[in-house]
């Protein structure tokens, strides 16, 4: 044991001096525009809680109904007996929604990714993704152990040079994040769908940062290229845009029934506590119905990336509400971080594993909540930040 504790805390220490420590910072109270961590609050730039529904009282109330109707735990998998009245709401709600034949709820965006890439794929078969693709769908597509290609982020020339290259596979997939969840640039689903049909290939998208903040109706990236209908595999989670928790997949009814029985993550998994399910139906029933938090989002994301142009910070992308910018190096970015959190404002700096090797980010994300004003604190603070630490903003990582 002593070595072993021994060999920790020489990780530990070797994370610590490459600037690559983590640490959890403890939140006081509801998410929102501000919250509070170490009894200070704090201007909040780093949620994905994009329509500002996570604290909304509507979702609470949804769950305090249904724990005191169905109580709090689901008691067994949705196999044995912990399908819920909830639960078959939350999917009916979903489908709807969606215009698909079928959705299928899973306890978080990991396991439906783990679970339906390895349900669906063997070693038979053959996937190309994204180099950037979140870490949930890379660990479906190695558990899988179908044969995999991965192709430079959105290139979609390098893409089809994979897809004419390898023509094999008993079924081929296309695997791609809509909206990049370090990058806040979209995937060209249009491209990706044309490439996908001239070479036999199905479609899977993780609309995780889509779903709400994409498409005129807030249905995600599909309704956004207009391709909902050329799109087999459409997952989204619920713990973003929707204010809740857990994930699903639209598709039609027979995805939905060969899921159901092979998805391991679903299948050997308890059901969500119902209250959670009702909770998330009545926040897709507001992404739906109000859709001028979706106008007040990308005002509010427009009116950022005027301010930062105006200081000369240029970020990689601003299409969506994550902004990334770039630092490039570990320390520099932690040191940038703690600035804007000396000034009231929570800007996490998001370090390697999560983005390759020399591109440490501080990944801003607007909200339908923030207010002009919260926005104008935020570019102030980077201002003197960025002047403090000579420019590396304004250099953006170079
Ligand atoms: C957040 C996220 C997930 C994981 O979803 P959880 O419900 O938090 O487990 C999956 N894919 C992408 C692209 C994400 O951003």
């Amino acid at each position: 044991m002593e070595t072993v504790e021994a060999l920790w805390r020489a990780q530990i220490e070797e994370w610590s001096a490459r600037g690559l420590r983590r640490t959890l910072r403890t939140v006081e109270g509801p998410q929102g525009r501000e919250v509070v961590v170490g009894g200070r609050r704090r201007l909040n730039f780093s949620s994905n809680d994009y329509l500002g529904l996570a604290g909304d009282p509507r979702l609470a109330a949804a769950a305090a109904a249904s724990l005191r109707r169905d109580g709090f735990g689901a008691g067994a998998s949705r196999l044995v007996c912990g399908h819920m009245r909830a639960h078959a709401r939350l999917e009916e709600e979903l489908a709807r929604f969606k215009g698909a034949e079928a959705a299928l709820v899973f306890s978080t965006g990991y396991m439906a990714n783990v679970g339906i890439l390895s349900a669906l794929f063997g070693p038979h078969d053959r996937i190309f993704f994204d180099r950037l693709d979140h870490a949930s769908l890379v660990d479906g597509i190695l558990l899988s152990r179908a044969r995999w290609r991965r192709y430079p982020h959105r290139d979609m020339g390098a893409l089809e040079r994979m897809l004419a290259a390898d023509r094999g596979g008993r079924l081929r997939a296309i695997v791609t994040d809509t909206v990049f969840s370090m990058d806040g640039d979209i995937a060209p689903l249009d491209r990706i769908v044309d490439l996908a049909e001239r070479y036999g290939c199905l479609v899977m998208i993780d609309d995780a940062h889509g779903l709400g903040v994409l498409g005129a109706g807030g249905r995600g990236a599909a309704e956004h290229f207009g391709v909902e209908d050329r799109v087999a595999i459409r997952m989204g989670t619920l713990s973003k845009a929707v204010g809740g928790f857990g994930a699903y997949v639209c598709g039609s009814a027979l995805l939905r029934e060969i899921l159901l029985h092979r998805a391991r993550s679903l299948v050997y998994t308890t059901g969500l506590p119902p209250c959670v399910a009702e909770a998330c139906r009545v926040g897709i029933e507001i992404l739906a119905c109000e859709p001028e938090r979706r106008d007040r989002l990308h005002e509010n994301r427009r009116y950022l990336a005027a301010g930062l142009k105006a200081m000369g910070i240029v970020p990689a992308c601003t299409e969506t509400p994550i902004f990334p910018l770039i630092v490039g190096g570990d320390a520099p970015a932690v040191s940038l971080a703690r600035r804007l959190a000396d000034e009231g404002i929570l800007a996490v700096a998001i370090r390697p594993p999560t983005v390759p090797e020399g591109t440490a980010r501080l990944r801003i994300t607007v909200t339908a909540a923030h207010r002009r004003e919260d926005i104008d604190r935020l570019l102030e603070a980077l201002d003197r930040a960025d002047r403090a630490l000579d420019g590396v903003l304004r250099r953006g990582g170079r």
